[in-house]
């Protein structure tokens, strides 16, 4: 009996092994199967570690950004509009992560857990993408940054169509430049980065709309009150410096011009809570979902738990620790616009099989309320103030264009040149529109910035709204 109850033992011991291996083995196959089949060394897919029996990558307007030709992966032939979506198509050989070609590989190639590469044989190509991206409005972005680093980006507040998205520096997939790798005058610094996903930016005075919103939220007689400019302002241990002495002036004439002043001293009579409670609850410091559930946004963040009076005074004016990520700040702004209720971001808006067959159709997804209905009003009426009182409505003609500027100071070198930030958008019904604008190393943002975003936003007018 003792043997008999050992060898039964035994057998149990044989049973729980080959089922915990059976699941060991299912569960690397469920997790890691895309990979071996991905794998650069796969030939169905790859050659010389080059994806070339992908399937197409189409603007929303149609332009065919790349295609497969003789298993080789072929690119549109306006070399503009190659230069303006290099970061979103992405290369093929995995250098850009964030490109489409690289994060949507396995819908490209028709790869599916079930079918593996079986569609791809079948077929000879994989599934086509058309993404949410106009090319002509790209090619504009890509034109008006010109030689600047930077990016440009326009979103539909309403849906989270993402209609424009541009970084610089780019370079021809054509004709890869052969320094890249060994350059030293810094033109191609962070060239494999999408800028508007990756970026991270001191906000400068684009960050006033949300010390803006948190004094709308908690000081009921901030739209009565007068602030007084001498160019400078005391806050606890030292001096918050001002562009200009504004004199006297009100709230909304405080944003119009920016000024430093005011905006310190509410900064610092909200209180580095407040401040901070309010930037958590538009997404500081808290990783925005990912776009079209693939690409990640670098997180924007702020931390007041240290900052002295007057830390809080400087973070009042985006000038403090803060940073912001281009693609979070598009989502904050989109929010106003759109009576407090923010909207996901997304890029894909469909893909359909080698037959023609739909596989997916983007729809919007809500990212929550950033804010009550009535706090969007008035921070809206503040930012269409700043455009048609104090920057022009001829920068962006017959859109109720809103907006607010930024220049951010980098360095406390007195030589270096700041980074130029505009962020705004169209109340139009017929244009629900939002754009952020980064240039970095550059003048003052009202010379830079705000030009790029008016010729940017004429072409989405052009495009989507006459
Ligand atoms: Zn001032």
């Amino acid at each position: 009996m003792k043997s008999i109850s050992k060898r039964a033992l035994a057998l149990y011991l044989i049973i729980l092994f080959f089922i915990a291996g059976c699941v060991l083995l299912f569960f690397n196959l469920v997790s890691n199967s895309g990979d071996w089949a991905m794998n650069r060394a796969n030939r169905h897919l790859y050659s010389n570690g080059v994806l070339v029996t992908a399937g197409d990558i189409i603007s929303s307007d149609g332009q065919v950004l790349v295609t497969t030709e003789d298993s080789k992966r072929v690119y549109s032939d306006n070399k503009a509009l190659r230069m303006a979506t290099l970061h979103t198509v992405g290369d093929s050989a995995g250098y850009i992560a964030s490109g489409v070609q690289t994060s949507f590989r396995d819908e490209l190639t028709g790869y599916t857990l079930l079918d593996g590469v079986y569609n791809l044989k079948r077929y000879g190509r994989g599934n086509d993408i058309t993404l949410t991206i106009n090319a002509e409005v790209c090619e504009t972005a890509y034109r008006a940054l010109g030689q600047k680093k930077g990016t440009v980006a326009v979103m539909n507040y309403k849906t989270g169509e993402l209609v424009c998205i541009v970084s610089t520096p780019t370079y021809d997939i054509n004709n890869k430049p052969g320094d890249i790798l060994t350059d030293t005058t810094g033109k191609y610094d962070g060239v494999y980065m999408n800028r508007f996903f990756s970026g991270l930016y001191t906000p400068g005075s684009t960050f006033k709309i949300i010390t803006a919103a948190c004094a709308v939220e908690n000081i009921p007689d901030i739209f009565s009150r007068t602030f007084t400019c001498k160019g400078k302002v005391q806050i606890g241990e030292g001096y918050v410096i001002c562009s200009s002495t504004h004199g006297e002036i009100t709230f909304e004439e405080a944003l119009n011009r920016s000024c430093n002043c005011a905006f310190a001293e509410i900064a610092a009579e909200l209180g580095t809570e407040k401040l901070q409670a309010t930037a958590e609850r538009l997404g500081f410091n808290s990783s925005l979902n990912k776009v079209s559930g693939k690409i990640s946004c670098a997180k924007s963040r702020i931390d007041l738990q240290t900052a002295s009076e007057l830390d809080l005074g400087w973070a009042g004016i985006g000038q403090y620790t803060t940073l912001i990520n281009p693609c979070h700040m598009l989502t904050v702004i989109s929010s106003v616009a759109n009576g407090g209720k923010a909207v996901e971001p997304y890029l894909i808006k469909s893909i359909s099989s080698p037959e023609g067959e739909s596989l997916f159709s983007a729809s919007e997804t809500s990212a929550g309320e950033y804010f009550d209905s009535a706090t969007a009003a008035k921070l809206g009426s503040l930012l269409r103030s700043n455009v048609k009182n104090y920057y022009g409505d001829s920068y962006f003609p017959s859109m109720e264009f809103c907006g607010k500027t930024g220049t951010a100071e980098i360095s406390d070198n007195e030589d270096a040149k700041p980074n130029a930030l505009f962020v705004g958008y169209s109340q139009l019904d017929s244009m629900p529109f939002a754009v952020i604008v980064v240039v970095e190393d550059t003048t003052v943002s009202i010379t830079s910035a705000v030009p790029i975003a008016s010729k940017v936003m004429k072409a989405v007018k052009a495009e989507y709204a006459s």
